[in-house]
């Protein structure tokens, strides 16, 4: 049961694959404690000049589904052990570590939550802006300085020419996000995954980063894959959402509707601890418990011990996802119930 396929929307039009297509998923841990399930049957798809955000609590998938598509899990301990990503409709995981790393850079890019620890400490920035082109593009060092400032420039950096000589440790934690960025898209990569790319930065400079990165993938119509825990951020720039609990994708939605309704009552739970400013005061809704320990998912519906919906057989069946409608879907038996009651689920009895 756990294996199954979730059975997901196959939105593309016909005759032509998405840019990146994940199939049916599966990554896990094989630890001394046992073997965590980390990515159980993961499914969401992205076209050129589209952004999809991952939602959901720490620890439910959406960092380890992004390494399995890049090609930089940590293996061992972590194994795919099933599924296809495909990208331009060729299989990622049937390729060999040395054409993967061609691909990696070139034509994907993943931008982290801490620049400081990705980007190289003893390098000036300017070296390491360079060296992609050095490297992958076989320019000059004179040529790719040019370039490097250029990238710097691009991505609104200040007084690049005499900051590109500076390391990553004297530029401001957004400055250097904006580092990272530069590099991520320094040879038009067709894919940008973000995995929390704001996380770690004050909210003014947060919005400006967004910003930034939503303005690029419009520009390059490259398609962003945008990892967050947090909604509050991905309305103004997310085209769609796939909300992820337990290594599985439990709800997808274009991003308007699941706002007015979403047809989750995990997804319920993540917008209802969003601040609001026009309800200052209210006390902030939490889901109650916490997720689940991976090693130990429990039986039938992974969210059923937090639910308030739930009932008998979100205990014993696994749900798949449910089509809501030409667009949404839901992997909650009770999703009608879900999207028709519209009262957070701590209210209910
Ligand atoms: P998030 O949704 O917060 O990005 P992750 O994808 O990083 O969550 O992690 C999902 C789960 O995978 C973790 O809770 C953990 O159980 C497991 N995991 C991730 N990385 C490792 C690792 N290097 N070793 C063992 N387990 C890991
Ligand atoms: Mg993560």
């Amino acid at each position: 049961m756990a294996t199954s396929p979730q059975t997901a929307p196959q939105d593309a039009p016909a005759g032509e694959a998405p840019l990146l297509d994940v199939r049916n998923l599966h990554v896990e841990f094989r630890t001394r404690e046992g073997v965590a399930k980390a990515v159980n049957g993961v499914e969401y798809a992205v076209s050129a000049g589209e952004t999809l955000a991952v939602l959901g609590e720490s620890g439910s998938g959406k960092s380890v589904t992004a390494q399995a598509i890049m090609g930089i899990l940590d293996s061992p301990p972590g194994f795919v052990t099933g599924g296809q990503v495909l990208f331009h409709g060729q299989d990622l995981l049937t390729l060999g570590n040395e054409q993967r790393r061609r691909i990696r850079g070139a034509r994907m890019a993943m931008i982290f939550q801490d620049a400081l620890s990705s980007l190289n400490p003893v390098l000036s920035v300017g070296d390491q802006l360079g060296e992609m082109f050095r490297v992958h593009r076989g320019l000059s060092r004179k040529e790719s300085r040019a370039r490097a400032i250029e990238l710097m420039e691009r991505v609104r950096i200040p007084a690049a020419r005499e900051r590109i000589k500076q390391y990553p440790h004297q530029f401001s934690g957004g400055m250097r996000q904006r580092v990272m960025i530069a590099m991520a898209i320094a040879l038009e990569p067709e894919l940008i995954i973000a995995d929390e790319p704001t996380t770690a930065l004050d909210v003014t400079v947060q919005a400006q980063v967004m910003d930034l990165l939503a303005e690029l993938r419009h520009e390059f119509h490259m398609g962003l894959i945008l990892i967050t825990h947090d909604l509050g951020v991905v309305a103004d720039v997310a085209d769609k959402i796939a909300v992820m609990y337990a290594g599985r994708i439990v709800e997808t939605s274009p991003v308007h509707p699941i706002y007015a309704a979403p047809a989750h009552p995990y997804t319920k739970g993540l917008l209802h601890s969003i601040p609001r400013l026009d309800q200052k005061g209210r006390e902030l809704y939490a889901i109650r418990g916490l997720p689940p320990n991976l090693l130990h998912i429990p039986p039938g519906c992974a969210f059923n011990p937090r639910c308030p919906l739930a009932r008998e057989r979100c205990r014993v069946e696994e749900p798949p996802l449910y089509r809501v409608d030409e667009q949404r879907t839901s992997a909650c038996h009770f999703w009608k119930e879900a999207i028709g009651v519209d009262r957070a689920p701590a209210d209910h009895p």
